[in-house]
């Protein structure tokens, strides 16, 4: 027997208030759980599971939406789970909007009887039916303030659909953090970490910043971070917008350095010169999130320096699956609010912002590397082999790639084409192979994404038949060759069954 809804005296199986009631089998599909809990979960329409289960998530989206709620320590069941439109669209298509409105009668009854004080929407259809707000890459992981009455004063927060997630297996953690935040947030445990910045903007503050970087006890660690414009390299358009500095993580001093609004824009290249050998001390522990990009930036300015612990570089050794960005680690390690987006960092776009706010921008940045470094080299810490990994290679390597970008490199170029030349005949070769074992229906693929591959192989067919043993073959002739187009470790293995890769080879 199909599934009924606690809320099913609500909904109206006779509906004809779009034309989705035409197409689908079961009309008016109500959410199911708990209405007592006072939380809500709103996806976006009943899929093929759903309409044929009656149960709302029913399907594999369902179960990936299960089992985030359970790590993040909550119960599916204690949640009241249900979808802005009520009808299956036809191909599983997006809703419209007028579907949206013909079901707002559905969503805002269930709405008064759960009364909820927390809601967790999942997907664009959610945001925009009950936040009115689009662009959910932007809008996820904070809590949104919502002027609709029906949803205004209970805790609202945004993140990706599970069903996304399914085919974009690389934002998973995404997800996960943002299912375990919102717990979090249920329980009282959201916090923002405060960070205050304060903007260096005199020609006294700059040198009473120089003074107490050279009287910092030895040791003590520094985190940084540039905005700029450009590359310096390419020397048109280049400058450095702002320089952040915090050695205790709560308070970062920002620098404007080349904005229209900084004092020193004509001369923050002597700014630059004047701070530099405060920061160069050997004795200080230089962080930042991903440092070479700083580094270059400064020693286009003539300020060399080599920072000690790249968080962006832990992150990926800890967890190579998850996103390294800062907007990402200050969330998941931190539970910090979401920050990015909030200033245009493009080169023709950056002049143009209040300097007020590249500043605070760039001070979170700084404050959050800083929060950021103890907890990842706690974690790297406990695993030896990591540590050693991180020390003796990955820092190392990333010193030496930072040279070689500063400073040149000699290039055969001769040499260097004729091998590109054989390279590329090579990659035609393999892609011909491997095309063999991706079905047609996928058109063009990726060759340098995993997940591309990975799906392709995955859907050619069962895995455990003659063409999978033949594909293993050809995986392993091509792991044998010394150059390799893909990384082919990931493709040997089926996905798990959240859809991520065991390992990235
Ligand atoms: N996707 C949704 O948005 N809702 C469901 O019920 C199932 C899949």
């Amino acid at each position: 027997m199909a599934y009924r809804s606690p809320l099913d005296k609500y909904m109206d199986h006779d509906c004809e208030r779009c034309s989705l009631a035409e197409t689908t089998e079961r009309v008016c599909v109500g959410g199911s759980g708990s209405i007592k809990k006072k939380t809500m979960i709103i996806g976006e329409a009943p899929g093929e599971n759903e309409t044929f289960t009656g149960r709302v998530f029913s399907g594999r989206a369902g179960k990936l939406l299960d089992t985030l709620l359970f790590e993040a320590g909550l119960d599916r069941d204690d949640c009241y789970v249900t979808n802005v439109v009520k009808c299956r669209p036809p191909e599983n298509r997006r809703p419209d909007r007028v579907e949206f409105e013909a079901c707002r009668v559905y969503l805002e009854r269930e709405a008064k009887a759960v009364n909820p004080r927390w809601v967790l929407l999942l997907g664009n259809a959610a945001l925009q039916a009950v936040a009115r707000k689009s662009g959910i890459t932007k809008q996820r992981g904070v809590r949104l303030r919502v002027k609709d009455p029906v949803w205004a004063n209970r805790s609202v927060m945004a993140t990706f659909h599970p069903a996304y997630i399914l085919r974009n297996p690389g934002q998973h953690s995404t997800l996960a953090e943002d299912v375990k935040r919102f717990a979090r947030m249920m329980r009282g445990e959201f916090q923002v970490v405060p960070v205050r910045s304060k903007y260096v903007n005199t020609v006294e503050g700059v040198r009473w910043l120089r003074k107490q970087l050279t009287d910092l006890a030895p040791g003590t660690v520094v985190s940084y971070d540039v905005e700029n414009r450009g590359r310096p390299w390419e020397r048109t358009e280049w400058d450095i917008v702002c320089l952040g500095l915090s050695w205790d993580g709560r308070t970062t001093y920002v620098v404007p350095l080349s904005h229209p609004e900084s004092p020193f824009r004509k001369s923050w290249k002597k700014i630059l010169a004047y701070l530099g050998p405060a920061l160069r001390r050997e004795d200080l522990k230089l962080v930042a999130q991903n440092g070479k990009h700083d580094n270059q930036q400064l020693a286009g300015a003539g300020v060399f320096l080599e920072h000690r612990f790249d968080i962006m570089l832990a992150a990926h050794l800890l967890d190579e699956n998850r996103p390294k960005n800062l907007g990402f680690l200050s969330q998941s390690v931190l539970g910090a609010d979401v920050y990015k987006g909030m200033v245009e960092l493009k080169p023709d776009k950056i002049m143009k912002e209040p300097l007020r706010r590249i500043c605070s921008y760039n001070g979170n940045d700084v404050g959050y590397t800083h929060q950021i470094y103890p907890r990842l080299r706690e974690e790297l810490l406990a695993q030896p082999r990591l540590t050693r990994l991180f020390a003796k290679l990955m820092m190392p390597a990333s010193h030496v790639i930072q040279q070689v970008e500063a400073a040149g490199m000699y290039v055969d170029r001769k040499r260097l084409f004729h091998r590109m030349e054989i390279l590329q005949g090579e990659i035609e070769t393999r892609k011909e192979v491997l095309y063999e074992h991706v079905p047609r229906k996928m058109g063009e693929i990726n060759f340098n994404s995993p997940q591309q591959l990975g799906v392709g192989f995955s859907l050619s067919g069962d895995w455990d038949s003659r063409h999978w043993r033949e594909r293993r073959r050809v995986i392993r002739r091509l792991r044998k060759q010394s150059y390799s187009i893909i990384t082919i470790t990931p493709l040997s293995r089926p996905f798990s069954n959240t859809g991520r890769f065991s390992s990235n080879g």
